[in-house]
This record gives C-alpha cells, structure tokens and sequence, in this order.
C-alpha cells in the first residue's frame, strides 16, 4: 500500500470538491456568481430542502457556447483568465475555473443553455461529471443550471449538511446580500415551491429592503449619506426603535462585495452608545465606495474579512455620518449632545 499512484480525475475532483463545495450555500454562491459573471440582468435562484435536495440558477446572461459545454465541467477550465497576471485584471467574480468540477463531481445536473451565437440551445444532463444526455432544445440566450442529490456519492458530506431549515437560513442570507449589492440585476428567490422576494434593478435601495427583510425594518431606516473625497458612504441604518440582539444584521459591502468588519461594528456601538439598551444592537445596510488600493481584501473566495489600511478614519466617518444621520431625525436625547 505504499506505492505512489496518480489519482484518477473523478476522485481528484470528489477531493477538490471539499474545498470549493462545503455546503449548499457554497453552491448557490458558486452558481450566483457565475450568472452575474456572465452579464445576466435577471436571475432567479431557487432550492429545495435547503438545496439537499434542489438549487436550480436560471439566469438571461452569455450562456455557454455549445462546444464548451462540456469542458466547463474540467477543473481549470475557465473562460475569464488566460494566464496568471490575468487574476490582477479580471473584474469577474470566479476566475480559478474549480466550481462547475467541484460541484458536478458531488451531485447530479442539469444544464440548459443557449449562447447568442448558437441558435439551439443544449441540455447536458450529467451524473457525478458523467454525462447522461445531450440533447438540443429550444431556450432562450442564458443558462439553468439544476443541481440535484447534492453529496450523493460522499456520504461522510452528507451526513454533515445541517438541517434544511439550517441551511434555508444559511442559503437565504446569502441571496439576501447578494440581491442587495446587485442592484442593477433583478432578483427572484424562491424555497421549497414558496416566492420569498423579487427585486427589481429599478427598485430603491429601501424598496428591496422592504422587499426581501419586511416592513418593520424598512419603516423603522434612517437614510445616511456622505461623500469625502477618501469614502463615500451610503445607505439606511435603524432608528432607536428598532435592535437586534445580535449584529447579524449590520450588513456592510465595500465596494460591492458583502463584508465582515469589527471597525464598522464598534463605529455603530459608539454612535448609539446611551440611546439604545446595552446587549441591543442596530441593524444597518452600509455601502462603502473606497479607492481599491486603501483595503486588504483576503482573496480567498469564501473569507469575508477586509483590512483597511487607514481603519481611524473609517470608524471616524462612519460615526460622523451614521450620528448627524440621527441627529438629524432627532433621535438623539439633549443630555446627550451636550457630553
Ligand atoms: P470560473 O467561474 O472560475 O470561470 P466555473 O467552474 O464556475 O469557473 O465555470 C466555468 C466556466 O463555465 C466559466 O468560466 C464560464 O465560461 C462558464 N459558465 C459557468 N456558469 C455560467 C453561466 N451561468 N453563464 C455563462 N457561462 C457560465
Ligand atoms: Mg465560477
């Protein structure tokens, strides 16, 4: 048993797929971002069993050209880089060409697609990266992608899946946040046969608030707004009325992309500090637009956490903006502007 052997593709790819694929919510993040990566205007996502059992994206992007169909499923296979000074260039969102494999290898697909330049569209049907069918069928341009009995084949990642109400809530974040920071795609989300929200591109920021958290939320938002020549910041953050016993819903995207930052966290403690109970947070929606170079975005696909090079001014103009915000819907008590 101590001879080396090359491990064959399919069990190199079962292998790979741990990384790529932990859990459903990866891929319905994996299959999102494809979508968007290809220009869709309109995507809707849906899953079933909190995805065990379905996550089907059909988005109105690029579509795959018939003859690389299948060779999207390869590992490495990738239509957004060409070389590897391309990573520092491309805007694309994927760009190692792992996630097709990873997820094929762990489920059963259906794919259906249609490039502009084809005039038919495919469906490949495959069953662990093994093709089952291909056929031509009439489809609009764009792609569905059908991802059934995920981990099938690797029981050991079965068992590991939460319950599906887990991983609905752990799915459904992710939409959420997805939905919000892609304000120029329309948004369909629906679990388990049930429509749970739909954005539109020409929706307001707090019209997809109301949209996809609820009316309480949305009613109970302060607009904020400042534009320094360093940071502009935007968004809604809650009157005193309405906290959290948690921070889970202080949302914050910079430049886009949804992040993780205990400088925003602590910038919103302070701001609040004496108006709301102690152990109560306030929820927010912040967009941050920041010159690229300014932050440290850990480039790992699944990390969320960001440095920024100069994080004083960051928690100084957030509390600066999020305080003449409340201050302005006066909300903050006399005693307390005197301090
Ligand atoms: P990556 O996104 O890193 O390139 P993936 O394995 O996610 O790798 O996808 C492989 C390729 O398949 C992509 O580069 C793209 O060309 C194509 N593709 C995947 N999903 C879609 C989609 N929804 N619409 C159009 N093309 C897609
Ligand atoms: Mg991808």
């Amino acid at each position: 048993m101590n001879r080396i052997i090359k491990l064959d593709r399919e069990t190199a790819n079962k292998i790979a797929a741990g990384e790529v694929v932990e859990r459903p919510l990866s891929v319905v993040k994996e299959l999102i971002e494809n979508a968007i990566d290809a220009n869709s205007t309109s995507i809707t996502v849906e899953i079933v069993n909190g995805g065990k059992s379905l996550i089907r994206v059909t988005d109105n992007g690029d579509g795959i050209n018939k003859d690389d169909i299948l060779i999207a499923f390869e590992r490495h296979a990738t239509s957004k880089i060409r070389k590897a000074e391309d990573i520092y260039k491309t805007n694309s969102l994927g760009f190692r060409g792992e996630a097709l494999a990873s997820i094929g290898s762990v489920s059963n697909i259906v794919l259906v697609t249609r490039n502009s330049e084809d005039k038919i569209g495919t469906k490949l049907t495959l069953s662990a990266n093994k093709v089952v069918d291909k056929t031509n069928v009439g489809f609009n341009r764009g792609t569905t992608i059908s991802v059934m009995d995920l981990f099938f084949n690797t029981p050991a990642r079965e068992k590991f899946m939460k319950s599906s109400s887990s991983e609905t809530a752990a799915i459904s974040d992710i939409v959420n946040k997805l939905a919000l920071s892609n304000k120029n795609i329309d948004f369909k989300y629906i679990v388990d046969k049930k429509n749970m929200f739909i954005t539109k591109k020409e929706n307001s920021l707090i019209e997809s608030i109301f949209s996809i958290y609820s009316r309480e939320i949305s009613k109970n938002m302060i607009e904020i707004y400042s534009d320094t020549n360093s940071l502009k910041i935007s968004g809604y953050i809650s009157n005193v009325k309405l906290t959290k016993a948690n921070r889970k819903m202080q949302i914050v995207f910079v430049n886009g992309r949804y992040i993780k930052s205990k400088e925003i966290s602590e910038a919103l403690r302070i701001s609040y500090k004496t108006m709301i109970p102690s152990g109560r947070h306030p929820l927010c929606f912040i967009f941050i637009e920041i010159n690229p170079s300014e932050i440290d975005v850990n480039i790992h696909p699944s990390k969320t956490e960001i440095k920024f090079n100069d994080d004083g001014l960051i928690k100084q103009e957030i509390y600066k903006t999020v305080r003449k915000a409340l201050l302005e819907n006066d909300l903050i008590p006399e005693i307390e502007l005197k301090t």
